[in-house]
């Protein structure tokens, strides 16, 4: 079993991979396209999920069992670095992001979850180089993430993405200060 270490994973505590892309088999139709993230060890049952770039937000689509069965919540963020889309799927909520929204990887995407055609809660995270999500334009997620495509491998955060800088207190206008100043010494 192979474990790796990566500063950009979408889930930033432990994961383990489930499935990965271009698996075959009878739950599939024609391949896997993403790679699938699921919780290990200490990592809550259903963790939050970041960006795994920094990038845009091009479409957020809430499960609707009637229009679309399969994919549950999605959101989907164009790469800035290679114009390439990333798509998050089955979330247990609606993403909370909106189209135009800038993200890095300290942004929270959504919630990991089983919404869609899902066995148990896990991420499917999908790279394409269109966002029509078609068989043809499908990139492997698990070479872009630098992490092997390997059934069973463990991936851990490193942790050092710095957090989102606090705001820092405004500033005192100094005018009345001034006033006083030059009153006192002209
Ligand atoms: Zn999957």
């Amino acid at each position: 079993m192979s474990e790796v270490t990566i500063n950009n994973s979408p889930v930033h505590s432990d994961t383990i991979l489930t499935a990965v892309y271009g698996e075959t088999g009878p739950n599939w139709s024609r391949f896997h396209t993403g790679t699938d993230f699921a919780p290990y060890g200490s990592t809550p049952a259903s963790p939050d999920l970041y960006s795994v770039c920094s990038g845009v937000v091009v479409n957020v689509i809430d499960y609707d069992p009637i229009i679309d069965q399969k994919l549950g919540n999605q959101v989907i963020i164009r790469d800035n670095s290679t114009n390439n889309y990333w798509r998050y799927c089955h979330m247990a909520t609606p993403s909370p992001l909106g189209i135009g929204q800038t993200v890095d990887t300290n942004t929270k995407v959504g919630v990991m979850g089983q919404t869609g055609n899902a066995f148990g809660i896990h991420l499917h995270l999908e790279y394409s180089t269109t966002s029509g999500w078609d068989y043809d334009d499908f990139l492997n997620p698990s070479d872009a993430l630098g992490i092997p495509n390997v059934r069973g491998t463990i991936v851990h955060y490193n942790g050092t993405t710095p957090p989102t800088p606090i705001e820092e207190p405004k500033k005192k206008k100094g005018w009345k200060w001034q006033i006083f100043h030059r009153c006192k010494y002209l």
